[in-house]
């Protein structure tokens, strides 16, 4: 099997660094809510199908696009003869299926999963042809919380529950399968077509000056951080993390939020907040990155 790290969607790593950032309004709050379970749940999916010996590659995070229609796949697998998609849902709590709707017993309605199932497996189906490849594809729901429960769901419909996960890996595990290099082609194929940013993204608004500055901790994306000799070291989960990976990943963060800022020691000492010199984030910069212009009117270009 052959399979790489899944990386969070770009408008879930814009979202973290607002929300650090900012308040977020209640609805956007919600939205951001359920990107973080969502790729929570694709992650423990990942545990899984990275246990696979069988012959297959599993490309992780798809978003594609065909004939104008975007559309996007958490987990696709490539076997010899076959194609399977998966789209992981990380939903808890008691629901009921009626008309082809999925209902919440203490809540609302949930857009039903079944016919965005549908509509993936029929675009990406359209794709396969237009790249001139053809292939059995199925595509499946996987609920990967362990409490989730849904009823009256009709026993033919393409669901994975929980209770079934374990026996749908060993069941992958036992396909034959050799794959050749047109496998291998239609995969680079599709990496190829990854969109990196949906063109349905849509962030809060933000202003540089009203965003708090600092440094987000890795893993608990607070602002609880402050700088302690070489390292950068979170108040609230003890993660420490070298300053210069700290500060190039703060970089990236600018970058990814204010595409049009040039990248100057000033801004980034700025953003960072936390790394008291100003010398140490220049030190950093001029280090890692190409430098354009003199002294005072420098910035930097990285990549
Ligand atoms: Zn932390």
């Amino acid at each position: 099997m052959r399979s790489k790290l899944r990386i969070p969607p770009i408008n879930l790593i814009s979202l973290r660094s607002l929300n650090a950032r900012m308040i977020l309004a209640e609805q956007e709050r919600w939205n951001y809510n359920g990107l973080e379970k969502g790729f929570e749940g694709e992650l423990q999916f990942d545990l899984l199908t990275d246990k696979l010996q069988s012959d297959c590659i599993v490309l992780k995070g798809l978003l594609l696009e065909v004939g104008g229609s975007e559309f996007q796949i958490d987990t696709t697998v490539i076997f010899q003869g076959i194609i399977y998609l998966y789209d992981v849902k990380n939903y808890e709590g008691d629901y009921y299926y009626e008309d082809g709707k999925l209902y919440r017993i203490k809540g609302n309605i949930v857009k039903d999963p079944l016919s965005q199932l549908k509509r993936c497996e029929s675009l990406f189906i359209k794709l396969l042809q237009e790249l001139g490849f053809d292939v059995r594809v199925e595509a499946s729901l996987v609920f990967i919380n362990p409490e989730f429960t849904l009823m009256q769901a009709p026993c033919d419909y393409p669901i994975i529950y929980p209770t079934q996960v374990n026996r749908l890996i060993k069941k992958l595990d036992k396909v034959h399968s050799k794959l050749n290099k047109s496998h291998e082609w239609l995969a680079q194929q599709l990496i190829s077509l990854h969109k990196p940013v949906s063109s349905n993204m849509k962030l809060p608004s933000y202003e540089f000056n009203k965003m708090e500055k600092g440094m987000i901790c890795a893993v608990c994306l607070t602002l609880e951080t402050e700088e302690d000799g070489q390292f950068i070291v979170c108040k609230k989960c003890g993660h420490r993390e070298p300053v210069e990976s700290a500060v190039l990943r703060h970089v990236r963060e600018l970058q990814l939020l204010f595409p049009e800022m040039k990248i100057t020691t000033v801004l980034v000492h700025k953003w960072c907040k936390v790394v008291k010199s100003k010398k140490r984030i220049r030190r950093i910069l001029v280090k890692n990155c190409r430098s354009v212009g003199k002294t005072k009117v420098r910035y930097f270009l990285f990549e």
